[in-house]
């Protein structure tokens, strides 16, 4: 037995024993051992501690936007580590860091979304902003507008009230019981909005959440418009809106925010994934003026709501260095063109496969739907996109599926370094890998 292989095997063995792993399948990690164990990644390619090279079709979870093995990155955490590695925020307490990153954000950040609070991570931002959207309504002596709306096919977290905003229900299958106070609505139809608005009553509701572009939920993009109408609804009604970017923030769509595709500002952002590129564990939640204005003007007391390492002078400094790398190296004007490349080449495939419907893309995310019949979109009976990035694994590969309900969706979200080579690299295994499939399907 190679070194290799022995440390493999050793590996598996306490994978199985020890490790839980997130949203996996625990039956398939003790049948089969981890799907793979990485071990070092550089731009866009992940290798494995056995030496196989695979191109990083998601970004990891679509948040490793500037790419692996930067050591830039890895320079300003370590400087940061040997400088002050931790400070708390709690009480008013400061750091350089945390500073400069919420001046940046709120620079960066559309309209007037000027003032940061930080997490570590999405779940955090969403679940932050819950509270602090009640928390609004209540020092404006409005204490009943407490409900929020979301989406259906929406995908905001896992932690308890996340976990209720999101609309895929076989998330809420795992628990036995959900937040109270969130109401979910139909994903694209301002009407259905205003619809849910009037029967649950603008009185009780704090905010609408809706993502840009729904990630998780098989990649939706929204009609030209939609945004814009619902802008209009949520002042009508009185309703702040909240936009979850975590996946979409930082470039991922050919924009640095999203929401510049619609030219419209929510009054809440929720950050997560690109702020950092997943080099180190953090997020943020921006609000506009008037918001932190009447935090200012009407907030008494302590406000009860802060994690341990919110505004963690680390995350902070990794994710000032990740942004700069964004901004010098033009990474959002390359999801532009990168992204429109993509798009176009995997709609050939509606030609050159037969098993090929819809390709919808904005910028560097976007989703591609296997369909029986091209003409009438009917779908396989058994789904195949899991067989088809089963296959595109084996050929050094890694993109992710959307199966729930009909779905039946291949999704992609590579880093934004991504080039013209790499481009016709990940089109040229796929294809390979459809066809394979298609082979034995029909
Ligand atoms: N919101 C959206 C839109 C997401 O896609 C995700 C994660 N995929 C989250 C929130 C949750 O983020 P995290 O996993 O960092 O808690």
């Amino acid at each position: 037995m190679s070194i290799n292989e022995t440390l493999t095997n050793e590996l598996v063995e306490l994978d199985k024993k020890h490790f839980i792993h997130p949203t996996s399948s625990i039956k398939e990690q003790q049948e089969n051992g981890p799907a793979i164990i990485f071990k070092e990644g550089k731009g866009v390619y992940l290798t494995d501690i056995e030496g196989k090279k695979y191109i990083e079709g998601m970004a990891s979870l679509w948040n490793v936007n500037v790419g692996y093995g930067r050591t830039e990155l890895a320079e300003a955490a370590k400087e940061q580590l040997e400088t002050l590695a931790f400070a708390s925020s709690f009480a008013t307490f400061s750091n350089e860091p945390a500073i400069r990153l919420a001046t940046k954000v709120a620079d960066m950040a559309p309209g007037d979304l000027n003032a940061v609070f930080f997490t570590s991570g999405g779940s955090e931002s969403n679940d932050t902003s819950y509270k602090l959207v009640r928390h609004y309504w209540k020092i404006k002596g409005q204490p009943n507008k407490t409900k929020i709306i979301s989406r259906e096919r929406a995908y905001h977290g896992v932690a308890v009230g996340s976990t209720s905003a999101t609309g895929i229900k076989d998330f809420h299958h795992m628990t036995t019981s959900l937040a109270t106070g969130f109401v979910h609505t139909e994903s694209f139809s301002p009407e259905a909005l205003r619809k849910t608005i009037e029967a649950e009553g603008a009185d009780t509701i704090a905010a609408f959440i809706a993502e840009p572009v729904q990630g998780a939920g098989g990649v939706n993009i929204p009609p030209d418009g939609y945004f814009q109408e619902i802008r209009k609804i949520c002042d009508e009604y009185n309703i702040l809106l909240i936009a979850d970017e975590v996946i979409t923030g930082f470039g991922r769509t050919g924009k640095m925010f999203a929401c510049e595709h619609w030219g419209i500002v929510p009054d809440v952002m929720l950050l997560a994934k690109g702020i950092s590129s997943g080099y180190i564990p953090l997020g943020a939640v921006v609000v506009r003026d008037h918001v932190h204005q009447d935090f200012i003007n009407l907030s008494e007391g302590t406000l009860l709501h802060g994690f341990t390492y919110s505004g963690h002078p680390t995350a902070c400094a990794v994710g000032l260095k990740n942004i700069e790398i964004l901004e010098r190296e033009n990474l959002v004007q390359n999801s532009k063109e990168m992204g429109a490349l993509l798009h176009e080449k995997l709609r050939a495939f509606q030609s050159e496969t037969n098993i090929v419907g819809e390709v919808r893309f904005l910028g560097l995310i976007g989703a591609l739907e296997i369909v029986k019949n091209q003409q009438t979109n009917e779908r396989f009976s058994e789904k195949l996109a899991p067989q088809i990035i089963t296959e595109a694994r084996k050929r050094g590969l890694i993109l992710r599926t959307v199966t729930f309900g009909d779905s039946d969706t291949i999704v992609f979200a590579p880093p934004l370094v991504i080039n013209e080579e790499e481009v016709n690299e990940l089109v040229s295994i796929l294809k390979a890998a459809i066809l394979e499939v298609q082979q034995a399907a029909l």
